[in-house]
């Protein structure tokens, strides 16, 4: 296989200051400069090696962007204080007033109220569409489209965006398409089926330990260089730097990141095919039940499953309520929002991560008030786990 991230990433070595095997977190705002000629020559571009502010660039953070690169075989990439900070400055780099940009209604709740509440306020307007309809994309856009925005699987039925046919439409019309990617790290690489821009909230698998908030953007050398631009890069002028010690630990966790997506997307396809095999309803992408199966099939890297993401509808609120409360006593995970720590998480996205949603559209767009959302943890023994689903689920009565 020609696009292998992981071997790319085990292959990139940094050697610390000391020729320590991890690299040196870097403890400084400022760095120092041997002429002012050389501090003068900075300002004007990069120089391999050189620093000069950490809200521009610090050691550790660029080998953490360059170990993301790989994983979504960009040119180059800039990480960021949060998952939001990614999308807001990619945004802002990319539209100015009286842009449009085109995004899937189905989008993580916080970047709907982004597009929705606070773009408007700088003149920058967003369609909401169903980005699964290719001609409804087409018939959307206009000469102020910008961006065509999508999730590559989306939060919270799991729907797998056509890449290949929102990137020809982008190309044909000139237009950036950007990819939030957060959902499915390994398992799709946007990039390889024609984004121009992949996003991450780093704060989800690729760190794995629900203990920090940090994001990425990924794409072209050119744009990067851009976001980053001392007089005119969004990122450098808004200012979401990653702090240098997270970054130094992410960039640790992202090396196990390969076997902990193996082993949720193992979990994640166990628990979706003995739940449906209860006869609840499932969104799982890897089931043959679910509408995009043929579509990931085509998407996804060989090298893992479907992800560790899955979706229950039991029909009411008050049973889904119930269950997870059950759930959480007996140890099957925590009732919490967020995904891919190595314990099990769940939440109702009618009432939590999609709220932000008007109640009408999430009806319109499939979010039932039964919906629980569950982030499929690293159990060692998942059959143990679904026997105590089992046990709750009979508990609130549901069949
Ligand atoms: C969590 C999340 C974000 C936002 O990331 P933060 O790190 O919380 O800022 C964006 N997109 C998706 C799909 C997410 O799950």
């Amino acid at each position: 296989m020609s696009f292998d991230p992981v071997s790319d990433i085990q292959d990139y070595l940094v050697f610390g200051e000391y020729g320590d095997v991890n690299p040196s977190i870097t403890d400084s705002s400022t760095y120092t400069f041997l002429s002012p000629k050389k501090m003068e020559e900075l300002f004007d571009h990069e120089i391999e090696g050189c620093f000069l502010y950490s809200r521009h660039w610090n050691p550790i953070n660029k080998d953490l962007s360059e170990a993301l690169a790989k994983l979504e075989g960009a040119e180059l990439a800039q990480v960021t204080s949060s998952g939001m900070a990614a999308i807001s400055s990619a945004i802002f780099q990319l539209c100015s007033m009286g842009d449009e940009i085109i995004s899937g209604h189905t989008i993580y709740g916080g970047t709907y109220a982004f597009f929705k509440n606070f773009l408007p306020r700088f003149g920058i307007s967003v369609k909401f569409i169903n980005i699964n309809d290719t001609d409804e994309v087409v018939k959307s856009i206009s000469s102020r489209t910008k961006i065509i925005y999508c999730e590559s699987v989306s939060n919270p039925l799991l729907e797998v965006a056509d890449l290949p046919a929102l990137s020809s439409v982008a190309k044909a019309n000139n237009i950036t398409l950007v990819v939030d990617n957060t959902f499915s790290p390994l398992t799709i690489a946007p990039i390889m089926h024609g984004a121009d821009i992949a996003i991450h909230s780093l704060t989800k698998f690729i760190n794995g330990t629900s203990d920090c908030v940090a994001g990425c953007v990924c794409g072209s050398s050119e744009f990067i260089h851009k976001l980053i631009d001392i007089n005119r890069g969004a990122s450098m002028l808004l200012g979401p730097v990653l702090d240098s010690h997270r970054a130094a630990s992410i960039l640790k966790n992202l090396h196990s990141l390969h076997l902990r997506i193996q082993q949720h997307c193992r979990n994640a396809m166990f628990l979706a095919e003995n739940l449906e095999g209860l006869g609840i309803k499932v969104f799982y992408p890897g089931l043959k039940s679910h509408k995009h199966h043929e579509r990931i099939n085509q998407l996804r890297n060989p090298d893992f499953g479907y992800g560790g993401m899955l979706a229950i509808d039991l029909g009411t609120r008050e049973i889904a309520d119930k269950l997870m409360v059950r759930m959480q006593e007996e140890k099957v995970g925590y009732l919490a929002v967020s995904l891919g720590y190595f314990k099990t998480l769940f939440s109702s996205p009618s009432h939590s991560t999609s709220s932000e949603i008007p109640v009408e559209e999430q009806k319109e767009i499939g979010i039932s008030e039964g919906l629980i959302r569950i982030s499929v943890g690293l159990d060692h023994n998942i059959q143990r786990t679904f026997e105590r689903i089992k046990k709750c689920l009979r508990e609130v009565g549901y069949k």
